[in-house]
């Protein structure tokens, strides 16, 4: 009877699966349950220790602990969702609950650290069989920066009890209400300061060597972005040292009045400066105006909003419009960015990238607290990371830009002085660079010349071969003139086909020698320009200094000249 056999087999086995089943499921519940679980202090996990905590939030009337441990007893508090506890903007206020045990047979000292500096009232109480041991107040609303250690967040060093105990945690603020509970012992808490400071330290070094230098470069240069770009920076690390409590502790301990708007404030004023940056840095006054006005508008209304806010004492409302317009700042950014890759600007792609290493840091850092990604110091910083980025990418895009003005300023020099044909100097540098061998000889009475060469015929050689080949020839007579003549002479293109050179240390023999020899090679080039059909030939009018007041009068005389010489016949030099 193979097949009942099998079947029971099977049954049986399927039976004992399902039992195995059933009791590790049990044994998986009852290992859950008592997962609500008491942290040893010989076993902490490293990092944040929000998951082995459990919450509740306050309805409208302010819990007594005893209220709050009843509500515990009654169930209503909840497991901690995140290793960091983030509860947004104008929450109600928390209650934590961490159990703890201290398996040592004395008492040890840990410091427990709540996480942001910024939350306004924050209270723990040290529990131990029913009975309080200890209590700690702070919050940014209590003078004296209680328990603040810059970069490390609000916290208290503690005699933790032996045995089992309680830490009950009271949080309140209308800033996002955070709390990154961690305990660390005295070593570790050493080397997290160490990390800080070294950190911090080549932060501020760094980004405020960058703001100074670009101060210097606005005193140098006398350009708005340098100054923007400095003021963002500042900006930056004023709202930086706020928030990380460096400002609370070295700068305004006892006032909790400037601690409330501070950071609030300086977040404003960084997107403020940042948008003034980006429309100097993209020229949007002069590619897209009404972008421009509108941004300045916005920057504008939350400035006085943000006034109002502080004069009014509105906390709340300032927290809203500093966290609104700094969210809509990144944007507002970003798509300037955008637009500065589609238009094609030069330090485009510098500015862009920088404004996406900013997004990004900040999207990490705001994504780590908010418990949607893994809260690493990697992550938590990624927002100084960011910045770090950004700012290196954006005077690597002022410095691309600075290269671009300077080599268009070169440009714009040279096109000034000279005729874009030829590459000679026009009569405007031509005068310029006369001026200093006109007042030679003038003073010395060392002779001086000029020449004036004018193309025979031009007009008909533009006629017949087209105007193409008349460049070319003005381009080859002018290439002649320039091999001709020796360094301290000044050649220019006067007119259509008109050359003006001048000659120093050249008395009118040897000026009519040169115009002679100048003449001759044009004459006796069968084509010219080489690979065209024509030929040409020049006639020139040379002219030494006499007693003339001024070189436009000299000029005048090698014009009169090459009149002649055209009257002529043409072909010819004229010289007296
Ligand atoms: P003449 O022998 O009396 O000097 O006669 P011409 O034809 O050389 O003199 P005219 O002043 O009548 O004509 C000068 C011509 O030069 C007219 C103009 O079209 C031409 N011209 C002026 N500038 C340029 C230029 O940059 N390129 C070319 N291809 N032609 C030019
Ligand atoms: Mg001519
Ligand atoms: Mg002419």
């Amino acid at each position: 009877m193979p097949k009942p056999h099998c079947f029971t087999l099977a049954a049986s086995v399927r039976a004992h699966w399902f039992g195995l089943l059933l009791m590790l499921t049990l044994w998986l519940m009852s290992a859950q349950a008592q997962a609500a679980p008491r942290l040893s202090l010989a076993d902490l996990p490293t990092g944040l220790l929000g998951k082995f905590t459990t919450w509740t939030q306050e309805d409208t009337d302010r819990l007594t602990l005893g209220q709050a441990q009843q509500r515990y007893q009654a169930g209503y508090f909840r497991p901690g969702p995140t290793a960091a506890l983030n509860f947004g903007l104008d929450a109600h206020p928390v209650w934590v609950r961490l159990a703890l045990v201290n398996p040592a047979p004395g008492p040890q000292i840990y410091r427990l650290d709540l996480g942001p500096i910024w939350t306004d009232q924050l209270a723990v109480y040290l529990v131990q069989n029913g009975h309080l041991l200890q209590t700690w107040q702070g919050g940014d609303e209590l003078p004296g920066a209680q328990g603040v250690l810059p970069g490390l967040g609000v916290g208290w060093t503690s005699v933790l009890p032996a045995g089992e105990f309680e830490l009950w945690i009271h949080a309140q603020s209308h800033d996002p209400l955070q709390i990154t509970l961690q305990l660390h012992t005295p070593e570790q808490l050493d080397q997290a300061q160490m990390r800080v400071h070294y950190a911090y330290g080549a932060l501020y070094g760094f980004l405020l060597a960058l703001a100074v230098y670009n101060l210097t470069l606005v005193v140098g240069l006398r350009q708005q972005r340098f100054l923007f770009y400095s003021l963002y920076l500042l900006c930056f690390i004023g709202a930086n040292i706020s928030y990380t409590g460096h400002g609370l502790v070295w700068l305004w301990p006892d006032q909790p009045g400037v601690q409330r708007y501070v950071i609030l404030v300086l977040m404003v004023l960084y997107g403020v400066t940042g948008l003034l940056f980006a429309s100097a840095f993209l020229e949007l006054p002069q590619r897209l105006p009404k972008v421009q006005r509108g941004l300045h508008v916005y920057a504008l209304l939350a400035l006085l909003g943000m006034t109002g806010c502080v004069v009014a004492n509105s906390h709340l409302a300032a927290t809203w419009l500093a966290f609104a317009f700094v969210s809509s700042f990144s944007v507002l950014m970003l798509a300037l960015g955008a637009y500065s890759l589609r238009v094609g600007l030069v330090a485009g792609r510098c500015f862009f990238a920088a404004m996406v290493a900013g997004l990004l840091g900040s999207s990490v850092t705001t994504l780590a607290v908010a418990g949607w990604m893994a809260f690493t110091p990697v992550n938590f910083h990624a927002v100084e990371i960011g910045v770090l980025l950004e700012a290196t990418l954006l005077v690597l895009a002022l410095a691309q830009q600075f290269r671009q003005d300077q080599s268009k300023r070169l440009q714009a020099e040279f096109m000034a002085q000279h005729d874009a044909l030829t590459g000679l100097y026009n009569r405007r540098a031509f005068f310029e660079l006369s001026k200093s061998s006109w007042a030679l000889a003038q003073r010395s009475g060392r002779p001086l010349s000029v020449m004036m060469l004018d193309i025979d015929h031009f007009k008909h050689i533009n006629d017949q071969y087209g105007h193409g080949v008349g460049d070319q020839m003005l381009v080859g007579i002018s290439q002649l003139l320039s091999s001709s003549c020796r360094a301290g002479d000044v050649l220019a293109r006067w007119g259509g086909e008109e050359f003006m050179v001048l000659l120093p240390e050249t008395a009118l023999g040897d000026a009519y020698l040169l115009a002679e020899r100048i003449r001759q090679t044009v004459a006796d080039t069968a084509n010219w320009p080489p690979a065209s059909p024509s030929a040409c030939t020049v006639s020139m009018g040379v002219a030494q200094y006499g007693a003339e007041p001024h070189l436009e009068a000299l000029i005048e005389r090698a014009d009169v000249h090459l009149y002649q010489a055209k009257r002529n016949g043409r072909n010819q030099v004229v010289a007296g």
